[in-house]
């Protein structure tokens, strides 16, 4: 931008990406040439508005810049007008009814705060726009809109609370995110041999391996080095694209792996993150591989999240999520981390509701992630402090000290304030908080809008308490923990450092009065709660329509979802598994009836349990088959709760049938690829 820009210019837009501060639209047009110049000279002829529907994927829309003018010769042209508004035919976006299709005008706005980029593929480039996008009454139909509106109002309520702390120089507080991303690779061969895992991302069938992830053996193993290729080559593809990718590793499964970036702006993550996801699984194809973003692409080993990693901080004030070394005086620490305590507690069902989709439900709570309880988990230094500041007796704050590993040559290292648990949903770790339900496959926007929207309720209701204490004579260090002790009198029953994966804790929680929602249909009911609405009212990041569309958008979702992979399933267990069985039960009673003519006696057992199972496996088939055709539903809740309650233990049933068929049935009458077969890249 530097290069390309007249200075003024280019100080203008540093300001508005700086401070949040109005955008100057007169500048577009300088703007909008040099992205022109820019764009070409890296061989773009497309430009295209980028944004990010209810859906969870990324589109565009693609215009050339070549103009064609009346005496037939031809220019480039892009101009402000073009640059700074788009209108795509967004009509086949989900609105969740704020719009009707006879009314179906959406636009798109430039989101001069993350840049813009050219994306190149094999056969040319693409000048790429980030936009929100919005109805024509100006509503939000995307996940950048209410992303940016969360960063505002949190920005606004951090300054209040900072400036009662004494500070008089506040710089514009921003929300950071980092966001870790699961994935699988399975060979492309046995990939498209998978109807399953070509239409729905996850294999509906299929006998775990007699290798699993028992040996530990493939976390941080070394990596295959057809993978590390492939690695190399995302990561390439990244840097070029401005994300800076950092960490890589395989993960805990056999064939799971993850890659994580340096963090940055939250809306600029969410962006990046996006285009992290289209690049992973283009990348793969390429290497003849498929990239399975999908929570739980196998059964029996672990599933795919999203840890994605927030704190909030400015230039003035640095990260206020710092304890520094000793959080026990650290007020602003305090109060910004007593803060997320509080919204978490209040909160914890929004933040069950926004990782809440069909796939994330195979992995929440099956004791590999994080339950479906939302609990803090803050470690063993932070969780004493918070303990003397409800006592009303703050001393001390608790020193690891240094490990001495009694070997000279080795270095001693100071110990860790906290230990890690994999095992909390939402872990403070040391500078930040990581939300680790979020799902592989999931935009990171709509847990970041949570995370800022309840942050942001909490700092107001801090100020205005603070505040009134301050009112009060209170001299300001009694003041704070005067707010901070009213805060763990309310709210400590969120923070949580044992194991979140055992049954105690899930009694132990329902007595804390913590919600349990097992289930989407369980949780995206949440989004209706007036309490949920008032918050997102009060805050300005969603109107009550504007919630209550996305909440009917991500409900047909997961209606969809169910339904389509129940369908196929009733289509692979009739047209796929129950033909296998019947063969292999035919060569079995031909051989059985063959022998016994030659005067052998052969055992029946093995044609009679196939049999059995097979016969079973149908019956259920039929059983949900009649399920999917029940659609005598009075709301939209009642039919989550069908897919929930009915359709899934139904098709889990049918599975169960088939995988024991499967296990009984000779190996080269077996028509889809095994897990054996899937699962170890070499
Ligand atoms: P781990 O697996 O130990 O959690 P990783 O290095 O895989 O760690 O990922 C940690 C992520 O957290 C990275 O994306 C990193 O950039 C990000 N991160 C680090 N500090 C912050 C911070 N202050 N705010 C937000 N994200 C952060
Ligand atoms: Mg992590």
């Amino acid at each position: 931008m530097q290069a390309c820009l007249p200075k003024d210019v280019f100080k203008s837009i540093k300001n508005t990406i700086q401070t949040g501060g109005k955008l100057d639209v007169s500048i577009a047009g300088i703007v909008a040439a040099a992205m022109k110049d820019w764009a070409i000279s890296k061989g773009a002829l497309y430009y295209a508005h980028v944004f990010y529907p209810m859906t969870n994927i990324t589109a565009e829309k693609h215009d050339g810049f070549i103009s064609v003018q009346s005496d037939g010769s031809a220019i480039t042209e892009f101009s402000a007008k073009v640059l700074v508004q788009g209108e795509p035919d967004g009509s086949s976006f989900p609105s969740g009814g704020i719009r009707s299709t006879f009314e179906a005008r959406g636009y798109t706005a430039w989101d001069v705060t993350s840049p813009a980029y050219v994306m190149e593929t094999d056969n040319g480039s693409t000048l790429c726009i980030p936009t929100v996008f919005i109805s024509w009454t100006g509503e939000a139909l995307d996940k950048k809109t209410p992303l940016l509106r969360s960063n505002a109002a949190m920005s606004k309520a951090a300054t209040r609370l900072l400036k009662l702390l004494g500070n008089t120089d506040v710089a514009t507080v921003n929300s950071s995110c980092g966001a870790e991303q699961e994935y699988f690779l399975v060979d492309a061969h046995f990939a498209h041999s998978r109807p399953d895992i070509l239409l729905t991302g996850r294999t509906l069938f299929g006998r775990p391996a007699a290798k699993g992830q028992q040996f530990d053996d493939h976390y941080f193993g070394a990596i295959p080095e057809r993978v590390q290729v492939f690695m190399q080559d995302v990561e390439e593809r990244m840097y070029r694209l401005g994300i800076p990718a950092k960490t890589r590793h395989n993960e805990v499964a056999p064939g799971q792996f993850e890659i994580a970036p340096f963090f940055e702006a939250a809306n600029v993550a969410s962006d990046h993150q996006q285009m992290t996801m289209t690049i992973l699984k283009n990348t793969a194809k390429k290497h003849g591989f498929i990239c399975l973003l999908h929570e739980k692409p196998f059964a029996g080993i672990n599933g795919s999240g999203k840890h994605v990693n927030w704190s909030v901080g400015n230039a003035t004030q640095g990260n206020l999520l710092d304890p520094g070394d000793n959080p026990h005086t650290n007020l602003q620490f305090l109060l910004f981390c007593g803060a997320v305590i509080r919204g978490v507690h209040k909160y914890g069902p929004l933040l069950r509701a926004v990782v809440a989709t069909a796939s994330n439900d195979h992995r929440l709570g099956a004791n590999e992630a994080p339950p479906a309880i939302i609990s803090v988990y803050l470690g063993v230094q932070l969780e004493d402090v918070f303990d003397q500041i409800k006592r009303g007796d703050v001393k001390s704050s608790a020193y690891a000290g240094v490990m001495s590993l009694g070997i000279l040559t080795l270095p001693e290292f100071p110990k860790d304030p906290g230990d890690r648990n994999r095992t909390s949903p939402f872990a403070f770790t040391g500078n930040r908080f990581e939300f680790r339900a979020v799902g592989a496959n999931q935009s990171v926007s709509g847990p970041l809008v949570a995370m800022n929207t309840i942050l942001t309720d909490s700092l107001i209701w801090m100020s205005d308490h603070l505040e009134a204490e301050l009112a009060k004579g209170t001299a300001l260090q009694d003041a704070a923990f005067t707010v901070l002790k009213e805060v763990m009198d309310n709210h400590s029953a969120v923070v949580f450092g044992g194991n979140g994966y055992s049954e105690a804790w899930h009694k132990m929680a329902v007595e804390r009065g913590l919600l349990n929602l097992p289930t989407t249909a369980d949780a995206l009911p949440v989004l209706k709660e007036k309490y949920i609405e008032e918050l997102f009212e009060r805050t300005g990041v969603l109107s009550a329509a504007e919630l209550e569309s996305r909440f009917d958008v991500y409900a047909e979702q997961y209606i969809g979802v169910i339904e389509m992979e129940a369908k196929l399933v009733i289509n692979l267990a009739k047209t796929v598994i129950y033909p296998a069985a019947f063969r292999y039960l035919s060569e079995l009673a031909a051989s059985i009836s063959n022998l016994k003519q030659i005067g052998i006696e052969f055992e029946q057992d093995s044609a009679e349990t196939v049999a059995a199972l097979t016969k079973r496996m149908m019956d259920t088939v039929s059983k949900l088959d009649n399920a999917i055709g029940n659609h005598d539903f009075a709301t939209v809740e009642e039919h989550m709760q069908h897919c929930a309650k009915t359709l899934r233990p139904l098709m889990d049933k049918v599975r169960e049938y088939a995988d024991a068929i499967e296990g009984n049935v000779a190996d080269d009458l077996w028509p889809l690829p095994k897990y054996r077969e899937m699962l170890f890249i070499k």
